[in-house]
C-alpha cells in the first residue's frame, strides 16, 4: 500500500500538497537544527522520537553559490528539510551527497530539482541503479537499498557525480573533502569532511554510541573489514572537531568517533580471539562486557550477537 503512493508522488515531483495522503498514514517526526559553525548545521531528528523517526541525520551547508546537503533522510522529509534551509538561507539546494545507498539516507532525494548534483561513491550509485532491490527488508520505501527510488522517470536523480578514493567539491572557505576507505556499514561509505568547519559527516560508519547496524547481505557490507576502516579513517582524515554520526540525535567529538573505532575493534578482536581458543559465538557473547574506558558506548545484545556472528564467519 505505502509502495503504491510512493509510486504516485514521483509523477507529481516537488509538489509538496501530495504528502497529506502520506502524512496521514505516518506521524511525522520533529527536527532538531544544531549550528555547527555559521555555515553548517545539524539536522537530527528530536531525541524524545523512538526508532528511526525521519532516518538519518541530515547536514546542511551553505556556500557561496548555493546549499550543499548530506543525505536526505526517508522518503517525504524533503519538505521538512527545505524548511530547515529556508530558515537559514534563500539561496537554492545546489549539492546533495549521500554518504550511502540507504533508504533512511537517499528517500527525499527525488523531492529536490533534478538540477542538483548528486554526489556519492562509485559503489553506492551501482546500488542506487542497480535493478536487485527486492531485498525483502519491507522498509517504507520496499528496499533499505532504496535503489527502486530510482527507476523509470526517476533514472534522472542517479547521481552525475562519483568517485572511487577521494573528492574534493569546491574551494576556500567551501572546501568539501570526501573520503572512501573501504568497506563497513555497506560497500560504498562516504566520509564527508567541511574543511573551514572542522566537522564531518560519518554516515553509518559512526551510527551513535553504540555497536552499529552493518548491511551484509544487501549492500556488501563487512563487519570483519569494518574496524580497519574506521583505522583508516582515523589515520587519513585530520583536522576535526566535530562529528556528525548517522543517527546519534546530537552532534558529538573527534574524541567521540576515535572511542568508537576502539570500542567497536575490542568486538572484532574478542571474537577472533574467542575463536581461534575454540570458543562458540553464544560463549563469545556471554563473556563480553563493554570495556570500562568506554562505558558511555552500549551493546545490545541482538546486535552484539550479529556483529560477533559475522566477525565469526568472516564476513
Ligand atoms: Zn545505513
Amino acid at each position: 500500500m505505502r509502495r503504491s503512493i510512493g509510486l504516485g508522488m514521483v509523477t507529481i515531483v516537488g509538489v509538496f500538497a501530495t504528502m497529506t495522503t502520506y502524512e496521514a498514514r505516518q506521524a511525522r517526526a520533529s527536527l532538531t537544527v544544531y549550528e555547527i559553525a555559521d555555515n553548517l548545521y545539524m539536522l537530527a531528528n528530536a531525541s524524545s522520537v523512538q526508532g528511526m523517526g525521519g532516518g538519518g541525520n541530515t547536514a546542511i551547508f551553505v556556500t557561496d553559490d548555493g546549499v550543499a546537503l548530506v543525505d536526505t533522510k526517508i522518503k517525504g522529509y524533503g519538505q521538512d528539510i527545505l524548511a530547515e534551509v529556508r530558515k537559514i538561507t534563500d539561496k537554492p539546494v545546489t549539492t546533495i551527497i549521500n554518504t550511502h545507498t540507504h533508504w533512511d539516507h537517499t528517500g527525499s532525494n527525488t523531492e529536490f530539482p533534478d538540477t542538483v548534483d548528486f554526489v556519492v561513491h562509485e559503489n553506492t550509485r551501482g546500488h542506487m541503479a542497480s535493478q536487485d532491490c527486492d531485498d525483502g527488508a519491507g522498509f517504507e520505501g520496499g528496499s533499505i537499498k532504496n535503489c527502486d527510488a530510482f527507476t523509470g522517470a526517476n533514472a534522472k536523480y542517479l547521481p552525475g557525480t562519483t568517485y572511487s578514493d577521494t573528492l574534493t567539491l569546491f574551494s576556500g572557505a567551501d572546501q568539501i573533502d570526501l573520503y572512501h576507505f573501504g568497506r563497513g556499514h555497506t560497500d560504498g561509505d562516504t566520509f564527508v569532511v567541511f574543511r573551514a568547519a572542522r566537522a564531518m559527516h560519518t554516515g553509518d560508519m559512526f551510527q551513535r554510541l553504540g555497536l552499529p547496524f552493518i548491511d551484509v547481505p544487501n549492500s556488501n557490507g563487512s563487519a570483519t573489514e569494518f574496524g580497519e576502516t574506521l583505522k583508516k579513517a582515523i589515520a587519513g582524515i585530520s583536522n576535526v572537531d566535530t562529528v556528525i554520526p548517522g543517527h546519534n540525535p546530537t552532534p558529538v567529538t573527534w574524541d567521540d568517533f576515535v572511542n568508537f573505532s576502539g570500542f567497536y575493534n575490542d568486538v572484532v578482536m574478542k571474537t577472533q580471539q574467542g575463536k581461534a581458543a575454540g570458543r562458540s559465538v553464544d560463549e563469545i557473547v556471554a563473556s563480553y562486557t563493554v570495556p570500562s574506558q568506554y562505558s558511555d558506548f552500549s551493546a545490545p545484545e541482538n546486535r552484539l550477537r550479529s556483529t560477533v556472528q559475522y566477525v565469526f564467519d568472516g564476513q
